[in-house]
């Protein structure tokens, strides 16, 4: 079985997104219940998400359904357009992103509705980098959204125990 936790870092680190701006979501979101939190304790959250073979999985997916987009050589060009529009009623990069969160609890998942609303730091970047400039960010977006809204789930139980 392969460990495609590193791919996945190279994959997002190509896409614009470091772990640290990540974890800086992560933060954001564990931000109201403890004070002084460092980014490095929330950094390790962010790897054990990534390890997940689930999470690798729907990273995999969601970067290689914006690349194909982007460079517009999907066979349906219909869906290349709604992608590429980030159109509005379009759900299943949002759907993609449910799956990551689902595996940390309903923390996650309310977490994840908080973060996609307020498009806080990289978030507001990568929806701002795919209007109107050729880039597609329709999946990218959710997914590092989800990873966030997961790792302040899993750092915030840790922390109950
Ligand atoms: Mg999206």
């Amino acid at each position: 079985m392969e460990d495609y936790r590193t791919k996945c870092i190279e994959l997002l680190k190509e896409r614009g997104v470091t772990i640290e701006d990540i974890a800086d979501c992560a933060r954001f979101l564990q931000a109201d219940y403890h004070v002084d939190l460092k980014l490095e304790e929330l950094l390790e959250s962010v790897h054990s998400v990534l390890s997940k073979r689930e999470v690798q999985h729907a990273i995999m997916t969601a970067i290689e359904l914006d690349k194909l987009a982007e460079r517009k050589v999907m066979e349906d060009k219909d869906l290349e357009a709604i992608l590429l529009r980030d159109e509005g009623l379009y759900g299943v990069d949002e759907v993609i992103a449910y799956g990551i969160c689902n595996l940390y609890g309903s923390i996650a998942l309310t977490n994840f509705g908080f973060i996609d609303k307020k498009k806080y730091g990289i978030i507001a970047k990568l929806n701002d980098e795919g209007k109107g400039t050729g880039r597609c960010n329709t999946f990218l977006d959710d997914i590092v959204g989800a990873i966030a809204a997961s790792a302040a789930s899993r750092f915030a139980h840790r922390w109950v125990k």
